[in-house]
């Protein structure tokens, strides 16, 4: 252990706690200290607290008390010969400095510094946790890089981002160097930063980067179902970060100005020696002391002087990440970190479909002599045969052909297009089938962008993902107003037939559902059973998508589960089922009923769709998505919900569901069907509304939909029961839920 990172992580705690006690005195005299004190939409307190000290904070008295824990990790301030030997004083430090930060942060949303404010977004609420958590899970995402501090250029900046991106490792900003943060870089460059993009400035300060941990200490409370508490608790999720979630940090400093060797400030010593406590090493470009490996870290803590074109190399190696880039070819950088760009208005160079014109993507088994691998024929006007700011036609016809390949896995593939297409930078995707929108940025068409690298990407990617159902891939794209509109006609023709076959496919008419068991990596003990009228509660895959995964990698997260004596048909319990859940959940789980969210309902791993929950009052279910972030009638919202049925436990009148569910023939078959559906959000609704609306009038309850109350007509459930007795809801009438 280096003596002084040590000494200076010890000085910086020392600042940070009483910065911490500083601001919590001027907000105890302000508003006293029954005043109430949270993070926006979070079920976890604060969760830096909640996991070091099991202590729900509520109110700003509860905060003297964690600083008080902090104070008593606080060692004496070293004097510059002091010798440390061991990383343990640091670390104590680290908890301290987190514990300090969080306090500093959280104060920040109740005396009016206005955390979110420009380019800075503040602390990560729980919806946007469990979205990008899937992707941790499902490896889209490899890990998360904190980046503190900024670089000599711009374009080293641009360089060194747009290279995280193409890796898809998430990036969280935080802190600034001399005055100056990577961000405002990226900002002055008009990189977008957002969720979408992979880029997160958490805020200028160095106390910022505390959500970059509380992040890290929520993910393992909500997938991998470890409960706060204690010290043993602690270390769990303290152990699980370090397992599990592969995050490093970033500390630069290279300002023209600033001496070397004064760019790490006591402070970010101090925060570093946090993020060591959760096993992410620190890697600079700065000449810092270097720390081995010890204690929990299996690699080194800190790595100094690496220059800033070679970090990310460097922390891959350290961290240990498994990344595959692959290699598309287009004249554009191509990775998930650029999935969720949009391209505006002003900046876009053409477009394609949405309002303006035809457009349509369609992928379609053929022949496999019809079909030339790798050729992509373009039918109309190419790029530079466009002008600018126009709309034009586009429609996307991949034929593939494989001896494994079946009808059925097209729309899996198809589903594919759009990540496919929207990863590449400068290009916006939205949309599918013939409701495709499609811009090319003016950057991209600079670089040489065409139409046929729209063809480039899908052979690629398509080839990389599916090689094993599949031999051969051909893209056929058209651009000419004429020639679009008989393919166009075709492919509506293959949408509708694929709808009526999905839809009338019934858990009953096949033997085997499909496990998936991806979300194991976070959530050890869940694992869902897809059914065809009951898709994964993330609502990303269906009895379709597993089965097609099942194909393409025998022992990949989808396994076949036959579904044997059937136990229970309303309830929808299956022997087989019983017993590979049973192994699967390592005896956690013996039993449960697909169909019932009362009595032994499906677990949940954290990254539900929705949530289903019992309103006694009512007699009947809600239902709340996790984009509404505001009280539901039972009292709680989506945030508080998610928290109490997270981690694969069974929760009895609650169950994480996918949003297709709500319109299945199954949806709490048990307890009555849809007719037990009582409140959902209006734009859940909305969302829904066709589905529901067509599953609705097949068993001839059509009024039923505008009896459903959104939280325009109540928000508690006093009110909830007066809508519901005005509009004559079914529910009131069925049998006692309770
Ligand atoms: Fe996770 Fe279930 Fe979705 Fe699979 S289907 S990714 S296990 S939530
Ligand atoms: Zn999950």
């Amino acid at each position: 252990m280096s003596k002084i990172i040590a000494s200076a992580a010890i000085r910086g705690a020392h600042k940070l706690v009483r910065q911490a006690e500083e601001s919590l005195a001027k907000a105890i005299a302000a508003k006293g200290k029954d005043a109430k004190i949270e993070y926006p939409n979070t079920a976890y307190y604060l969760p830096i607290m909640l996991l070091f000290l099991g202590q729900k904070v509520e109110k700003l008295g509860d905060l003297e008390e964690s600083l008080q824990e902090a104070r008593k990790l606080l060692h004496p301030e070293p004097s510059d010969e002091l010798w440390l030997p061991y990383l343990g004083d640091a670390l104590d430090s680290g908890v301290a400095t987190l514990l300090a930060e969080e306090t500093i942060e959280v104060l920040k949303y109740q005396n009016g510094s206005n955390p979110v404010n420009g380019i800075w977004l503040g602390f990560t609420d729980d919806a946007i946790l469990r979205l990008q958590g899937i992707k941790l899970v499902d490896g889209r995402m490899p890990g998360f890089a904190a980046i503190v501090g900024c670089t000599k250029t711009n374009q080293e900046a641009v360089d060194l981002v747009r290279g995280l991106q193409e890796r898809n490792i998430l990036v969280f900003i935080a802190g600034n160097s001399n005055g100056r943060s990577i961000a405002e870089q990226l900002a002055e460059e008009r990189i977008e930063m957002s969720w979408d993009t992979f880029l997160v400035p958490y805020g200028k300060d160095i106390t910022a980067a505390v959500h970059a941990l509380n992040f890290a200490a929520r993910s393992a409370m909500t997938f991998g179902g470890v409960a706060p508490g204690d010290l043993k608790a602690a270390r769990a999720i303290l152990l699980y970060n370090k397992e599990r979630v592969h995050a490093f940090v970033l500390a630069l400093g290279d300002d023209p100005g600033v001496p070397k060797d004064q760019v790490i400030t006591d402070e970010k010593y101090a925060t570093a020696a946090g993020a060591i406590n959760f096993g992410f090493p620190v890697i600079s470009n700065v000449n810092i002391p270097e720390i081995l490996p010890s204690g929990i870290c299996t690699y080194e803590h800190v790595v100094a002087n690496v220059p800033v074109a070679e970090i990310i190399t460097r922390s891959v190696e350290v961290r240990g990440l498994h990344i595959k880039v692959e290699k598309v070819p287009i004249p554009v950088p191509y990775g998930a970190g650029f999935e969720g760009e949009r391209v505006r208005k002003e900046d876009m160079f053409c477009q394609f479909g949405g309002k303006f014109t035809d457009a349509f993507e369609l992928v379609r088994m053929k022949p496999i002599d019809q079909i030339e691998d790798g050729k992509v024929e373009v039918i109309g006007p190419e790029v530079d045969q466009m002008q600018e700011g126009q709309a034009y036609p586009l429609g996307i016809v991949v034929e593939v052909a494989g001896r494994k390949f079946q009808e059925d896995f097209e729309s899996v593939v198809e589903r594919r297009v759009h990540e496919y297409i929207s990863c590449a930078n400068g290009i916006f995707h939205m949309g599918q089938r013939s409701i495709i929108w499609v811009r090319i940025h003016k950057d991209a068409k600079a670089k040489g962008f065409q139409v046929k690298h729209f063809g480039s990407i899908l052979v690629t990617k398509i080839h990389n993902d599916f090689s094993s159902i599949l031999d051969r891939v051909q893209v056929k794209i058209y651009t000419d107003a004429a020639k679009i509109k008989a393919p166009m006609e075709e492919a509506k023709k293959v949408y509708s037939h694929r709808d009526d076959r999905i839809a009338g496919m019934t858990d009953e008419d096949v033997d085997e559902f499909y496990s998936c068991a991806l979300c194991q990596s976070y959530a050890p003990n869940h694992v869902c059973i897809v059914t065809p009228e009951r898709l994964g509660l993330c609502g990303a895959y269906t009895w379709l998508d597993c089965k097609a995964s099942h194909q393409i990698d025998k022992h990949g997260p989808n396994e076949p589960v036959a579904k044997g004596e059937c136990l229970e048909p309303v309830k929808g319990q299956w022997k087989n089922v019983n017993d590979y859940i049973s192994i699967k959940s390592h005896g956690n789980l013996e039993r449960f009923n697909a169909y019932s969210i009362l009595e032994e309902p499906m677990t949940s791993c954290g990254c539900f769709e929705c949530i289903a929950a019992i309103v006694p009052e009512a007699n009947g279910v809600m239902i709340v998505d996790r984009e509404y972030p505001n009280m539901t009638p039972v009292g709680m919202k989506f945030s508080t919900l998610a928290g109490q049925i997270g981690g694969g436990t069974q929760t009895p009148g609650f169950v994480g569901i996918g949003k297709l569910y709500i319109s299945s023939a199954k949806f709490i078959a048990a307890e009555g069907g849809v007719e037990r559906l009582v409140w959902m959000p209006k734009a859940l609704k909305e969302e829904v509304g066709d589905r529901l609306k067509a599953r609705l009038a097949k068993i001839g309850k059509e009024d039923l939909f505008d009896k459903i109350a959104t939280e325009e007509n109540a928000e508690t459930p006093d009110k909830l029961v007066e809508f519901l007795t005005q509009v004559n809801h079914p529910a009131l009438s069925l049998a006692p839920l309770v």
